[in-house]
């Protein structure tokens, strides 16, 4: 990419694409003169254009739904749009996995090959599609072709793949399961088009428990309709947002203070104690993010809440704004959820039709409002701070902390960022009070806990159990190996945490009883891994995995997890240097380097699931 602008102009449909975020341009360097509906003011110059620039990635996804690809031209139009380095615009557009700036085919058929899916035939699925469409990213001037993918956050529905197609009624559908390569390749070559006809999935098909009294958090999932806001309000919606305001802020703070809940996305932090630290910061304006990336291999809880029960996060998010001084609020939705993304933009439009949302919030004088951003297809997004800078328009790559998000987060200002499932638990602990919430669960761990059971696994779906819940009852209510297999293995917390042995399954789910077996409940995955699995080509699948998600900005991480890959590729293939045994103590001193000089918790955790299984005996079946 050169660092000046070429002479190539860009086409009619890129430049639509991009006023479609921009609106028109007024001239070469005006930046456009439309009032920016999220931002709420008109760019009048360079310096105003530059401050568009969080639209980049919006742009540079309009650019791709639009014509399935951003060439070197558009690049440029963008630059001149935002006054923003043709470098830098190259830059994000490459960091991003579900965006291309090489030429590609419009259609375009994203098919899961992670560890789920795996475990369900996804390397015999990919193989039929690569006999009918050929070789992956194959010709460009072909209108269909097929491409691998990281986790889809389908893995209940195991294989799935995600079906893309660029054009001017642009259309994205997820399918899952997959029941064949003809099937899926017929959709990619002759799927609806039409916006609105997508044909979306019952979120409750990955509840096996919905309408069970006991749910707390999964208990509308299935029995509201997911965009109604009267039945959501029907089911004691809303009650909680009244509950908030009577309580005030400082009262909020104190209830959630009372309830310890901590943070669910494996940090642990906890939630009041946030809270209350960017409500106190007398710096202004204050910035919430939902955090709804999750991208973790295994993990699809969160979009099953989004999917299903919408109106809880809005209302959890509002209930957040109001105690901590926000005035907007961000969702950073992971790019691979169409159906969540649909169903999010219409119960946001009806909260702020009907006075949830907006300028007079219930009519108590707070303002607050909700935009929904999409990711394209960068795991290291989930990290708060790399978030931030994808929000902000740059290569989403983790800042180093502190200074902390509470303090310097958002545009540099006091931000709160939760994941969704945290979000969702605010509600029950404002109506019926701190204590009552912890009265399930002990120590750290209150509350109850979703965990998503996926892999070779009977009933795969969502479960919601209190915290102290032991390993093996989670899996026996999943009905436990899928045909009464043998079971080798257990992920616990996802790629991103390790392996136990089928002698571990009395450990209790609990922060503290995780920590203490040397295991992470991390982001809530529970996968099941038979005695069919070949546990070392899994692991080569999580060592790629993080070599591709790496930002690369730091040594230890980019290179370390290249080498990890290297040595388990030896190991498997038997062509080690020297012994297994060398090849293990590399991998221990590369994983110990990782850990001990990584920025952020990528780094730090590419090792754990690999140390896990060759602790296991991965290396000596
Ligand atoms: Fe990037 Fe890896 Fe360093 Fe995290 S640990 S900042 S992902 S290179």
């Amino acid at each position: 990419m050169d660092l000046r602008l070429g002479n190539v102009a860009a086409t009619p449909a890129e430049r639509q694409a991009v006023e479609s975020v921009l609106g028109p341009a007024v001239s070469r360097w005006e930046g456009g003169v439309r009032a920016d509906e999220t931002e709420g003011h008109v760019a009048h110059g360079g310096h105003e254009a530059r401050a568009r620039r969080h639209l980049l990635l919006p742009i540079l996804q309009a650019l791709q739904q639009r014509v399935g690809w951003i060439s070197e031209a558009a690049m440029d139009h963008v630059s001149e749009r935002l006054t923003v380095p043709p470098a830098d615009v190259y830059g994000v557009a490459t960091f991003y996995g579900l965006l291309s700036v090489e030429p590609r085919a419009p259609r375009v058929l994203h098919v899961c090959d992670d560890i789920a899916c795996r475990c369900a035939g996804a390397e015999e699925l990919i193989e039929g599609v690569e006999k009918l469409l050929g070789p992956e990213n194959g010709d460009d001037s072909q209108e269909v072709t097929w491409l691998r993918s990281p986790c889809l956050g389908q893995c209940d529905r195991a294989p799935a793949a995600l079906v893309t197609v660029a054009g001017a009624k642009p259309h994205e559908e997820v399918l899952a399961p997959v029941p064949g390569a003809d099937h899926a390749v017929a959709r990619i070559t002759h799927g609806p088009e039409v916006e609105g006809s997508e044909d979306w999935v019952d979120p409750a098909a990955t509840v096996p428990e919905a309408g069970a009294p006991q749910l707390r958090l999964l208990g509308r999932v299935g029995h509201v309709s997911p965009t109604s806001l009267d039945d959501y309000r029907g089911q004691g919606g809303y009650a909680a947002l009244r509950r908030a305001i009577e309580l005030g802020p400082e009262g909020v703070i104190r209830e959630l203070k009372d309830s310890g809940l901590v943070g669910r996305g494996g940090a642990a932090f906890p939630t009041g104690v946030k809270w209350e630290a960017v409500a106190h910061q007398a710096v202004r304006p204050h910035y919430l993010v939902c955090n709804a990336d999750e991208s973790e291999p295994g993990t699809f809880k969160d979009r099953v809440i989004m999917e299903g029960d919408p109106f809880a996060l809005i209302e959890a998010m509002t209930i957040a704004g109001f105690t901590t001084g926000c005035e907007r609020g961000f969702i950073y939705l992971r790019g691979e959820y169409p159906q969540a993304k649909a169903t999010l933009e219409e119960a946001i439009k009806e909260a702020r039709a009907r006075g949830m949302l907006g300028r007079d919030v219930l009519g108590h004088g707070f303002e607050f409002s909700i935009s929904i951003r999409r990711g394209a297809g960068a795991y290291i997004c989930g990290e708060e701070t790399a978030l931030f800078n994808s929000l902000e328009g740059f290569r989403g790559e983790p800042r180093s902390k502190p200074p902390f998000p509470v303090a310097v987060g958002l545009f540099g200002k006091p931000t709160v960022v939760n994941n969704v499932e945290t979000l969702v638990n605010v509600p029950e602990i404002v109506l019926f009070g701190g204590a009552a919430f912890a009265s399930a669960g002990s120590g750290v761990s209150t509350g109850t806990r979703l965990f998503c059971l996926s892999g070779c696994v009977e009933k795969p779906g969502v479960y919601e159990v209190p915290y102290g819940t032991k390993l093996h009852t989670v899996i026996e209510m999943a009905g436990g190996v899928a045909g009464g297999r043998e079971l080798q293995a257990v992920l616990l917390g996802g790629a991103a945490g390790g392996f136990v042995g089928p002698d571990e399954l009395d450990l209790e789910l609990t922060i503290e009883a995780a920590r203490e077996a040397g295991a992470t409940l991390g982001s809530g995955v529970v996968m099941l891994i038979d005695d069919r699995v070949d546990l070392p080509r899994m692991l080569m699948r999580i060592a790629g995995f993080f070599r591709d998600e790496s930002c690369g900005q730091c040594v230890p991480c980019r290179v370390g997890t290249v080498r990890q890959e290297e040595a388990l590729a030896r190991l498997i293939s038997g062509d080690t240097r020297g012994t297994v045994e060398d090849e293990l103590s590399l991998l221990d001193e590369v994983g110990a380097c990782m850990k001990d000089a990584s920025i952020c918790g990528l780094g730090q955790t590419a090792y754990g699931a690999v140390s896990s299984a060759i602790k296991l005996g991965a290396f000596s079946r």
